[in-house]
């Protein structure tokens, strides 16, 4: 038997295309001519259940890596598709197909068999054009079925139908550089996850993308872009209108700049278009909730969407609080939504920087601060973010404890950006944050519950939201940044949801914080704030240093001192 008798297949039962099944045991089916002919029900564990197969994908790989281990070639013969393969399983087999051939360069075959006609007209025309290409180790497969569900979708005027078609077209979109980016990643982390055998060595890994997608330098950037996050976050901006004016808001407040329940869709849509499992939609504005109804179909339509998907959804609504009422709440409270509100601090402080649009109605009175008890015994998940106008700083830390007494435990503090900050100001926001570090050491010693939120990530001295925000009109943008209509509003554009490009590709690609600053305020202005933030960073590295965490004293190390 020689080594045969070491190759850890003997659990996948083999189905040879003219019925025979092959003892796994025996060498002669899968040595002769140092290679061996697998034919497998196939290539997805859907359609293996569906064929009755008494093995899995998981075996599959484990049988190919006991063969390559050994050195022999392997040829898959497989159907890429039976009667009731579903376009997301087409997918997932010809990626499967990808990871395959990248995880064992040069030693895979496939053949596609079977002569069933699927049901889903979308399959039916992917098999009927012949995908399946062997180039750049089968990535290209997946470039091909873009083509021809592109193609489809072209002729397509059913609108139900092209919307399932653009979806597909945009799972699609940038799919080889993905297959090739997870297979490195499989091996750059070392991860076995579904792989018996483990992953492919760091090395070899690296020469095969270098092979593929050029020198290292032109894509490492957009690798560690790709593995950046677990994640994929895309804004939705359902309305620019707002019931606030506040002073340092540049949205232009337009009537009329509402988004239509099937832009909220095909928003929604590009979200869920990832190959992550986390997807996380955050609604923004002008006042996210002022398109209620929007909101509320885009929320349902997304749970189901990912329940399909096998994604798992999460929210983030930003308001000022205005029309936060019970109704609103106790609707969200069923569903994992986050709620990331705003108040700058107490009455005098919200009435001058963030005015009611009417004379007649005052911000504070109407904002989250009159609203707390209801939010807080909704018991959804939220923070507050307070932002710091310049000329208010001296404020600061007494508006900070203002928002913590009103029961708002978890804080974020923002300074304000597109202004510069004169020397006393900066000065007196330094001291202002020490002062809210004592404070909050003093409560943390008193056992009170409460969270500086901007000490719970690597501080950055000025960072620009680049988030993929898709906005009323549908058009896509890399960030928020061109809510505020500056002369650089169009180099945000990313396309429109009509270009049928898939989210990862514009997270991949994402805009450098440098350009978005950049394009976003003047030098001078992004130098001044980039210094302000210094402090911010400065007074965090501080906390840190001294054994404290956002939410209290490190557990481990302890504070060391008393006091800043
Ligand atoms: S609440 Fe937000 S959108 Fe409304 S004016 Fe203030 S900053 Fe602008």
């Amino acid at each position: 038997m020689g080594d045969a008798q070491r190759f850890e297949v003997s659990e996948l039962v083999v189905h040879g295309p003219d019925g025979v099944r092959p003892d796994p045991q025996a060498p002669s089916w899968m040595t002769a001519g140092r290679r061996a002919t697998l034919a497998l029900r196939g290539l997805h564990d859907a359609a293996l259940t569906r064929a009755g197969a008494d093995y899995d994908l998981t075996t599959v790989r484990a049988a190919v890596h006991a063969l390559a281990a050994h050195g022999v070639d392997v040829t898959l013969i497989a159907p890429l598709a039976d009667v009731l393969t579903t376009p997301d399983e087409l997918i997932a087999t010809l990626g499967e197909v990808a990871a395959l051939a990248l995880r064992f360069p040069g030693r895979l075959e496939f053949v596609t068999h079977g002569d069933v006609r699927p049901k889903d007209a979308w399959v039916a025309a992917a098999v009927d054009a012949g995908v399946l290409d062997a180039e750049r180790h089968y990535t290209l497969s997946l470039e091909r079925l873009r083509a021809v569900w592109s193609a489809r979708l072209d002729g397509t005027t059913d609108e139900v139908a092209r919307r399932l078609g653009e979806f597909l077209v945009r799972r699609l979109d940038d799919a080889p550089r993905r297959a090739i980016f997870a297979s490195l990643r499989r091996a750059w982390l070392r991860l076995a996850d579904g792989w018996p055998g483990g992953a492919m060595g760091k090395e070899p890994a690296m020469a095969l993308a270098t092979s593929l997608l050029g020198d290292v330098e032109g894509w490492m950037k957009r690798f560690r872009q790709y593995t950046y996050d677990t994640t994929r976050r895309v804004v939705l901006i359902p309305t620019w209108q707002c019931e606030l004016r506040c002073s340092y808001c540049y949205i232009p407040k337009q009537d009329g700049r509402v988004m239509t329940v099937e832009v909220a869709e095909r928003g929604v849509d590009l979200a869920l278009s990832t190959d992550l499992t986390d997807v996380m939609i955050q609604f923004f504005g002008g006042e996210a909730l002022l398109a209620w109804p929007v909101l509320q179909h885009a929320i349902d339509y997304a749970q189901t969407r990912a329940r399909a998907l096998g994604k798992t959804p999460s929210y983030v609504v930003s308001s000022n609080g205005w029309s936060l009422d019970e109704e609103k709440l106790s609707w969200m409270k069923e569903r994992p939504i986050r709620l990331e509100l705003s108040l700058d601090g107490d009455e005098r402080t919200q009435n001058r920087f963030r005015p009611s649009r009417w004379k007649a109605a005052k911000s504070y009175d109407n904002s989250i601060a009159t609203h707390a008890s209801a939010i807080l015994a909704s018991g959804i998940e939220q923070y507050v973010i307070m932002v710091v106008h310049p000329t208010n700083v001296d404020a600061m830390p007494a508006n900070f404890f203002h928002i913590a007494d009103l029961g708002f435990k978890r804080i974020q503090i923002n300074n304000m950006l597109g202004r510069v900050w004169t020397e006393a100001e900066t000065a007196s926001f330094a001291r202002g944050l020490h002062q809210i570090g004592q404070g909050l050491i003093a409560r943390w010693a008193r056992g009170e519950s409460i969270e500086f939120i901007n000490m719970q990530h690597k501080p950055v001295a000025m960072r620009l939201n680049g988030e993929v925000t898709v906005d009323w009109d549908g058009t896509i943008y890399g960030g928020n940044s061109f809510l505020h209509e500056t002369e650089h509003k169009d180099k945000f554009v990313l396309a429109t949801l009509d270009d049928r490009t898939g989210v990862d590709r514009y997270w991949i690609d994402a805009t450098d914080n440098h350009f978005l600053l950049d394009w976003s305020y003047r030098p001078t202005v992004t130098k001044n704030n980039v210094d302000v933030g210094k402090i911010m960073a400065s007074f965090i590295g501080w906390m840190t240093k001294k054994g404290y965490r956002s939410d209290g004293p490190a557990a481990q190390a302890g504070p060391t001192e008393a006091s800043p």
